[in-house]
């Protein structure tokens, strides 16, 4: 199958198409370009480029229930989902779909530990049935590098009472969730010898390989480790101890769909082929080439400025070594729309390309699957520096990193004060400070408030750096090559060196003392 869809591509990819179109060129928003034709070329010369933004007002319609059904599909929509919130969108469609029926035969996780919306029950349940199966488990996985991450972690901090859940066969009092309790009750059995050989195993002095020894049959671990989740590669290695990292594909709810066909290849040589079959694709092109590091990560992406160079071009007509900006024409109501991805172009697998992921747009700062862009950050730091006005101090410069050296991750916030005349000599109040970093999370977006609620983000950490800091981080950049006349601090840093500047400077501390609402 996979060698006629990528044979064929173009045909597949033309059919695709005149569907979509012949279904909904009678939806009030491509009758206002197409006035009712579903011509290919009409469709690229009339329908503009889409994000989220322009739809927005035709989705909030479809949201608030109008009755007209056609405003973006012929057929009435079922459900709106709201990407970038995979966990709980993932959640709703395996107690939807067929998921639960295929489940014994592929998890260690019973069906109400993986559905649990409490995520810490959820992970203990479900780390407590691995610990008890694990000589069936061949495969550790979970969508995203990070989320696996998190379960190793959780494994460090709970392994004590889990072992001692299968030394008595009870699982303890704080699982409250009916599901989680009934699927303990049914596999849960006192095995004080598999208490006694785990107990043994996590208690070894370093980690390092722990996972082969607790699952010793596990022959690849099934995660996407690539793009904006490289960052815990690192990491993970250490606890696989040479368990092969595995992205088995690219995906967006937006529709378009990637398979890596070489499984063992390292995260940062991952390409993914494009199925021309599920989504209609076009590729704006951003740069000529990619500049990659010795890593083979592409460290800079710029886009073009002629009109002529960022033409779209079609799925089978992309250019090895180029990077473009994805758009896809969906069976669900999008048109020309931009998922906000970057990827390069590596090689064709016959006449379908395949493409590395590079980064994601706008993205200046995340710690895990969440998107902050410099807009979001801006939007939230001057919220928060207006509590430190009044006390008579000025904001002169701000920069972002996104820590991820602890798990979870949490944002980490440089701010240069400067005493307004008339402060008197008045100290930072450290209260403030924290109400300050408050400020900020809750300013930011849903997602950001949701990963904190769920502590899959920690606590926000505002770090005052003495004056003159940003001083010496521009004649830092500057020495790199950067241009004095169009010096601007980074929204976020991302080298060591700069961090090492800011961090050498740092005057006080704060953390947010609660979950934003
Ligand atoms: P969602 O919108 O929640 O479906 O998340 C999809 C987004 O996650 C994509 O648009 C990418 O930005 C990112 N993503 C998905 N798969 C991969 C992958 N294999 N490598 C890197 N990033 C990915």
């Amino acid at each position: 199958m996979l060698e006629e869809l990528t044979t064929n591509a173009q045909q597949i990819q033309d059919q695709l198409l005149c569907e979509i179109l012949g279904r909904n060129a009678g939806t009030e928003y491509l009758r206002r370009f197409l006035h009712g034709q579903t011509d290919k070329q009409l469709f690229k010369t009339n329908v503009p480029i889409v994000a989220y933004e322009d739809l927005k007002p035709y989705i909030d319609r479809i949201a608030n229930g109008e009755a007209s059904s056609d405003i973006l599909l012929a057929e009435p929509r079922l459900k709106l989902l709201l990407a970038s919130r995979r966990s709980a969108v993932s959640t709703r469609a395996f107690k939807e779909s067929g998921f639960r029926a295929i489940l014994p035969k592929l998890y260690t996780s019973p069906f109400e530990a993986i559905v649990c919306l409490d995520t810490k029950q959820s992970m203990y349940c479900q780390l407590l049935f691995g610990l008890i199966q694990r000589d069936e488990v061949v495969m550790i996985g979970s969508v995203f590098a990070s989320g696996v991450l998190r379960g190793f972690k959780f494994l460090e901090n709970n392994w004590q009472e889990l072992c001692s859940n299968i030394k008595t066969g009870q699982i303890s009092d704080w699982i409250t969730d009916s599901g989680c309790k009934n699927a303990a009750s049914v596999i849960l059995k006192p095995n004080p010898e598999l208490a006694d050989l785990i107990e043994n195993i996590c208690s070894c002095k370093s980690w390092e390989g722990i996972i082969r020894k607790l699952w010793p049959r596990t022959k690849y671990i099934g995660t996407i480790c690539t793009g904006a989740m490289i960052q815990y590669t690192a990491e993970l290695e250490f606890y696989c101890g040479g368990i092969p990292l595995v992205s088995g594909f690219y995906a967006c709810l937006e529709g378009a769909v990637g398979i890596n066909l070489e499984l063992l290849s390292k995260p940062s040589d991952v390409s993914y082929t494009f199925l021309p079959n599920s989504v209609y694709y076009e590729f704006v092109p951003v740069k000529e080439e990619c500049v990659t590091n010795s890593q083979n990560l592409v460290e800079s992406v710029e886009t073009k400025s002629s009109d002529e160079d960022t033409e779209p071009v079609e799925l089978v007509n992309v250019k090895p070594g180029q990077c473009y900006e994805l758009l896809v024409t969906s069976s669900t109501g999008l048109y020309w729309y931009r998922v906000g991805d970057i990827l390069m172009v590596t090689a064709f697998h016959n006449n379908t390309p395949q493409f590395r992921f590079v980064v994601r747009e706008n993205v200046a700062l995340g710690v895990d699957v969440e998107r902050t862009s410099e807009a979001d950050l801006l939007k939230a730091v001057t919220e928060a520096k207006t509590l430190v006005d009044p006390l008579g101090f000025i904001l002169t410069g701000y920069t972002a990193y996104g820590d991820t050296s602890s798990t979870p991750g949490h944002y980490v916030i440089f701010w240069e004060l400067k005493a307004k005349e008339g402060n008197n000599g008045k100290e930072l109040d450290p209260q403030v400070m924290e109400e300050c970093c408050s400020r900020i999370e809750e300013s930011l977006h849903f997602t950001y408030r949701m990963y904190r609620k769920e502590n899959i983000i920690a606590a926000l950490e505002i770090r005052v750096v003495k004056q003159g800091t940003f001083e010496a981080l521009m004649d830092y950049f500057i020495s790199r090559g950067a241009s004095l006349s169009q010096y601007k601090t980074p929204v976020c840093i991302k080298s060591k060196e700069a961090l090492e500047i800011l961090d050498s400077r740092v005057i006080g501390k704060f953390f947010s003392p609660k979950t934003p609402m």
